[in-house]
């Protein structure tokens, strides 16, 4: 061993050229040994799968809120489309009695 080193993550002695720099806050500033590094660079792959994951899954839930809030507009519209429907409908009723139907049902069919 040509520079024996403490390694600041398991206590351990090391070659200082075996070392690396460490990957969490508390060793970023020191030499870990090789063991510890691959420990820490897999902990570290996990850590950054899981933020990945936190992230999709956050954009997904304003997805999702944001296709909540377009389907309450759609059926708000819906019924106030529907309401216009009845009010076609009993026009048209009164209508019929007029043997106007037709071409009343004509002009509905250009709108719905
Ligand atoms: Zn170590």
């Amino acid at each position: 061993m040509e520079m024996p080193t403490v390694c600041a993550e398991c206590g351990e002695l090391f070659d200082l050229l075996d070392g690396r720099g460490g990957l969490t806050h508390r060793t970023s500033d020191f030499t870990i040994c090789k063991s510890c590094y691959e420990k820490q660079y897999q902990e570290k792959q996990r850590v950054d799968t899981i933020r990945e994951l936190l992230e999709k899954k956050e954009n997904a839930s304003s997805e999702i809120e944001r296709l909540m809030n377009e389907i309450t507009e759609m059926a708000e519209w819906r019924d106030e489309h529907r309401q216009n429907l009845n009010e076609y409908s009993m026009e048209l009723k009164k209508l019929d009695y007029k043997g106007e139907k037709d071409d009343y049902h004509e002009e509905l069919e250009r709108y719905y």
